[in-house]
């Protein structure tokens, strides 16, 4: 079944670095670049940790992204209402959604509370933090693509994703996914549901398709790194692979286990 939910979360660097430490935090770790504060004890937690260390791992072995350069802090709320609570009290200007990643001057903040699927918002949130903790910049859809990408568990990236289902039925129904239309986005709320499922198909298109347009992402993300305007990622693979929208297409048509 497709999820119907989500989320989502960025907030480009319009924000101050507020200081987050005020309220009394019952627990607090730290694991690799990520510290985590928490209103609750994250004892039965620590799976959260190993779940963004092997993202991070993903990041760097398959995109060449280097390790964070700089801390992730994360924040976890026991409740809903603790959560809300705090993030008005912190940020009365952003729109509440169920978890939020916060890029200010200082370190990248990710916010979540307690829920069913805590872990899914962790992984999608901590993909967003650690890709901006080593790059100074990611185009909207793509840091979508990638943090839907590795929202889920690592066994069920490349073949149990939720929107696999709703992606074939898209490409059946003549709704294939149009790189364009994603790189014209230029604010989260232009993403409609469709949306991120089409960038979370551009992205799985170059993990698992051709390898030439794995090359052009890992590229373009070197680019970025190197502060070299990357031009558009769609120019590039349509240069690498000229027919790429059919190609996508058909790599998920032939796509199984
Ligand atoms: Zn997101």
């Amino acid at each position: 079944m497709p999820r119907v939910v989500l989320i989502l979360c960025l907030l480009p660097a319009v924000l101050g670095s507020l200081p987050a430490t005020a309220q009394s935090w019952r627990d607090q770790r730290a694991s690799g670049p990520v510290v985590c504060r928490a209103d609750f004890s994250l004892d039965g937690y620590e799976g959260l940790f190993g779940d963004l260390a092997s993202v991070q791992n993903d990041l760097v072995r398959a995109l060449a992204i280097p390790p964070a350069e700089e801390p992730v802090e994360l924040y976890l709320f026991h409740d809903k209402r603790s959560f809300t609570a705090y993030m008005q009290k912190r940020y009365p200007n952003v729109p509440m959604r169920r978890a939020l990643f916060v890029k200010g001057a200082g370190p990248g903040r990710v916010f979540v509370y307690r829920h069913d699927e805590l872990p899914v918002d962790v992984r999608h949130e901590g993909t967003h933090a650690l890709l901006h903790a080593s790059l100074p910049m990611v185009p909207l859809w793509l840091d979508e693509g990638l943090a839907e990408y590795f929202e889920v568990p690592p066994e069920e990236r490349a073949y149990g994703h939720p929107h696999l289902a709703a992606l074939r039925w898209d490409l059946r129904l003549g709704n294939a996914p149009k790189i364009v239309h994603l790189e014209a986005k230029r604010d989260l709320a232009d993403m409609s549901t469709t949306d991120y499922r089409h960038a979370w198909a551009w992205v799985h298109f170059m993990m698992h398709g051709p390898v030439e347009a794995r090359e052009e992402l890992v590229q373009f993300l070197g680019a970025i790194r190197m502060n070299t305007p990357p031009g558009k990622l769609s120019d590039h693979l349509k240069r690498r692979l000229p027919g790429i929208e059919a190609r996508l297409a058909q790599h998920f048509k032939a796509w199984k286990r």
